[in-house]
């Protein structure tokens, strides 16, 4: 229905609109690392001398490196895994059949005036050494490698992406240069970085896959297929996003019925209590 507002009215109505979805966007959190001083290969101690890839970075087809020790076999099961540079575990949990325990870190660094964020994963692990949100630095370790419950000979498998939205759940993503590094490459143009500065990066940006159910890891839900734990969580967050949004409808409309219910005289009073809620809210 239409209400008869003064332009000044309407706009403040507008601001006031703004204010509301912004706080509702401001949901999302992030959080301050240090800037990545270099970047080093996840096995042999950052050298990765007893290791070699088996299996590289290929479009389309393999979106990553796999690293498997010399000796063949398992007989690198177990052995450490470390952190490629300085920065925060985004994702720390079992995932599905084939990923078995997996790690993701989120890393920023400077490249010329640019401050640009990655994130590394890595895949397959026999265990996790590291939680959701743990600052941690280059060359820490982050787990041991593994064999995804039995599935695979033991091997690690190591992504450098671009694009921290993709997540455990890569389908929906080109698997291409557009979202994903080659990792090797990246890594020897970023061995040495100036250090020093922490910046704020953002987390929990794996729409329907992230933080929640890695914050339940110490659970250990045995082996959950890929589909259903995705399917789960999607839904559950589509239910909370849409019951934040009818709330703040509500909201919205309810001060737009006040308002126009409203004498000239009242509207100051009424402004500042609106001001005051918003500030509780954010
Ligand atoms: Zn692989």
């Amino acid at each position: 229905m239409p209400f008869p507002l003064r332009p000044s009215l309407r706009s403040l109505f507008a601001v006031c609109s703004l204010l509301f979805s912004n706080a509702a966007a401001m949901a999302g959190s992030s959080i301050r690392v240090n800037l990545a001083d270099g970047f080093e290969l996840p096995v042999g101690q950052g050298t990765g001398e007893g290791y070699y890839v088996f299996r590289g970075f290929t479009p389309n087809a393999h979106m990553g490196e796999d690293w498997n020790g010399r000796g063949g076999g398992n007989t690198d099961k177990g052995d450490p895994v470390y952190s490629t540079a300085n920065g925060v575990v985004v994702y720390s949990a079992v995932y599905g059949r084939s990923w078995g325990n997996l790690v993701i870190v989120r890393h920023a660094y400077r490249e010329g005036r640019e401050i640009k964020v990655v994130d590394s994963l890595y895949g397959h692990l026999d265990a996790r050494s590291v939680r959701l949100y743990q600052l941690i630095k280059r060359g820490q370790k982050v787990g041991t490698i593994g064999t995804a419950h039995g599935i695979y000979n033991a091997h690690l498998h190591f992504e450098i992406r671009k694009n921290i939205q993709i997540g455990p759940h890569q389908r929906n993503f080109a698997r291409d240069y557009s979202n994903y590094f080659s990792p090797r490459p990246f890594i020897a143009q970023l061995r040495e970085l100036q250090a020093g500065n922490s910046v704020l990066v953002p987390v929990d940006t794996f729409a329907g896959q992230g933080g929640e159910i890695a914050g339940a890891d110490s659970k250990r839900p045995g082996i959950p297929t890929r589909g259903d734990s995705f399917a789960a969580l999607a839904k559950g967050e589509e239910a909370a996003r849409k019951k934040r949004k009818e709330d703040l409808d509500k909201l919205v409309e309810e001060n737009r019925r006040r308002a126009a219910a409203m004498r000239e005289e009242d509207m100051d009073s009424f402004w500042e209590r609106v001001r005051k809620k918003m500030k509780k809210q954010r």
